[in-house]
């Protein structure tokens, strides 16, 4: 199997793209694959932040459930363009810069196991 197809649908909302001759294409870089589903970006997002509301505890109320989702879906969106700028993922996430800088900080604190580099100067 190839990574290529004619068309791609969402497994979600059934959107598909693909081109107009019908020769295959790669998966848009903005689509997700989950096994053998693939979701667009839009369901890919609201994937993430269901995820988020699904692992809350049992006594969240709405509105933590709500926020929950609301910084999943920018994480998600961070992972996905880590080198955006604030503003263009606030716009992505429908929120505030500002929210979106507070959680990428938040991400920042997390220890990543990747191998940094040598900040040198020792
Ligand atoms: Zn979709």
């Amino acid at each position: 199997m190839g990574a290529g197809a004619a068309r791609w649908s969402c497994a979600r909302c059934k959107v598909s793209v693909g081109r107009l001759d019908g020769s295959t294409t790669p998966l848009p870089t903005t689509w997700s694959r989950t096994g053998a589903s693939t979701f667009c970006l839009i369901c890919s997002r609201a994937l993430a932040g269901e995820a988020a509301m699904d692992s809350a505890p049992p006594a969240c109320s709405r509105h933590e459930r709500f926020l929950l989702r609301r910084d999943a879906v920018i994480r998600f969106e961070i992972g996905r363009t880590p080198l955006a700028p604030d503003r263009i993922i606030a716009r992505a996430c429908r929120t505030s810069p500002k929210k979106v800088a507070s959680v990428r900080k938040a991400l920042g604190d997390i220890p990543f196991h990747h191998p940094t580099a040598a900040r040198g100067g020792v």
